[in-house]
């Protein structure tokens, strides 16, 4: 019975983000102790919008499509949180990446609290003006949540800077006048900040010199394997590169390359930038996804989408370290698969937490219409980053926990304390 119960658990778990952000939860208020109540408002989203919108494609046709946008917990201050064009976008997982913001900006505490949005959609099979029909209408339906002081998006899986341009100018338009701070991850021309587009892979090659360190080796001349080359895989690369490390394998969506001494970097990020394609580069053997998450290597750093190393392949996997640039790449199954067999895991909230800290910046320097030089983004966020690092290594530490539990410790327990001092209205 309870055998079948477990087994049922684990299921719904696969498929749902959502159930894995709950459990992970539920175990951070057992160790910080926390009223059941308290724990009960925190396991729910504040609010869910489901918008179903028009929009004109450029044959003429009409074609209606779904997006989402969530607010969690808003103890700590505006929602923040990414937008994600994606053919899997659901609400439930809109929902577990809400939560996830939450947690993510209060370890790195920085005041906000957590948000994510979505379109179901395929952006690579959208003409560049049905993009910019749909990205406007859409910000046009979810305006009721989204504002300066209420709800800053962000970008997330298939969306870019161009798009966080065009909600700028939505907004503004409606407005009247021009809102900068409603949006981060836009250009620099516009308002955006130097050092946003790479700050998530920044974050991600800190964190990972220091986990190495923890581990007793060196980021300079580690190998590494990262799967996904989009915003977050390729800035990893480039930054890992630069500082020593030697980058073995790297995949998209297609597939994934790789030389066991070392792909040349920058070569790769021309021929890519070229063709479209990590498979342009020659200097490597084809391998697939499956095969590279499992190349021995120093540090595995899954960047791509959640749910990739699961029970199933968490046995086969050979690094030392996993840095998780992605949200949600391992389920607890894998996760403790890979905490008995001694892997460092680095973990999501903790590991990508790079992106919304120069998003913070650049909110920051757009309301106080005051810019600051690349040099000094690049410092505050790599210390930032830093501490944080050390602080969670030093919650798990003394709670003899795994950094991902230490991490929920940390943020759990300041949204708490947030909540709790607020009180509950009326
Ligand atoms: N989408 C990114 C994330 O998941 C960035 C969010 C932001 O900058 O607000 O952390």
């Amino acid at each position: 019975m309870v055998q079948t119960m477990l087994a049922e658990e684990r299921r719904t778990e696969e498929r749902s983000a959502y159930a894995i952000a709950i459990r992970q939860l539920e175990a951070a208020a057992y160790y910080l102790n926390l009223d059941r109540s308290l724990l009960e408002v925190l396991k729910h989203p504040r609010r869910e919008l489901i918008v179903h919108f028009p929009v004109k494609m450029d044959d003429g046709s009409i074609r209606v499509f779904t997006g989402y946008r969530v607010h969690h917990n808003p103890a700590r201050g505006p929602a923040k949180g990414g937008i994600r064009y994606h053919p899997e976008v659901t609400l439930d997982e809109t929902r577990a990446l809400a939560m996830w913001m939450t947690w993510k900006c209060a370890v790195v505490n920085i005041p906000y609290s957590g948000a994510k949005g979505g379109v179901v959609c395929d952006p690579k099979r959208l003409s560049i003006h049905e993009l910019e029909n749909l990205t406007r209408r859409y910000i046009t339906e979810i305006s009721i949540m989204v504002g300066p002081e209420s709800d800053i998006p962000a970008p997330d899986i298939g969306t870019n800077p161009q798009v966080m341009a065009w909600i700028m100018d939505t907004y503004s338009m409606h407005k009247g006048y021009t809102v900068p701070a409603v949006v981060t991850g836009k250009p620099v021309a516009i308002g955006g900040s130097e050092g946003r587009l790479e700050a998530t892979g920044r974050g991600v090659t800190v964190v990972a010199h220091e986990a190495a360190k923890l581990r007793g080796f060196q980021l300079d001349g580690a190998r590494v394997v990262i799967q996904g080359f989009g915003n977050v895989g390729s800035a990893t690369a480039k930054l890992m590169h630069q500082a020593g490390a030697k980058v073995i394998a790297i995949s998209d969506a297609r597939g994934g390359i790789y030389n066991p001494n070392g792909l040349d970097i920058p070569n790769l990020l021309h021929c890519a930038g070229r063709d479209g394609c990590i498979q342009a580069y020659r200097d490597a053997d084809q391998i697939t996804n499956k095969e590279l998450l499992e190349l021995p290597c120093d540090i595995l750093v899954p960047a791509a989408v959640h749910g990739v190393i699961t029970s199933e392949n968490a046995h086969n996997v050979r690094a030392k370290v996993i840095v998780e640039a992605a949200n949600g790449p391992l389920t607890p199954d894998a996760d403790r698969i890979l905490q008995d067999n001694g892997v460092l895991v680095v973990p999501d909230i903790l590991a990508n937490a790079g992106g919304v800290v120069v998003s913070y910046f650049e909110w920051v320097q757009d309301l106080q219409a005051f810019f600051w030089e690349e040099e000094e983004v690049n410092a505050r966020l790599e210390k930032v980053m830093r501490r944080s690092f050390e602080h969670v290594r030093q919650v798990a530490e003394k709670n003899k926990v795994d950094l991902r539990m230490g991490a929920y410790i940390i943020g759990v327990q300041r949204v708490a304390e947030a909540t709790t001092i607020r009180g509950i209205y009326p």
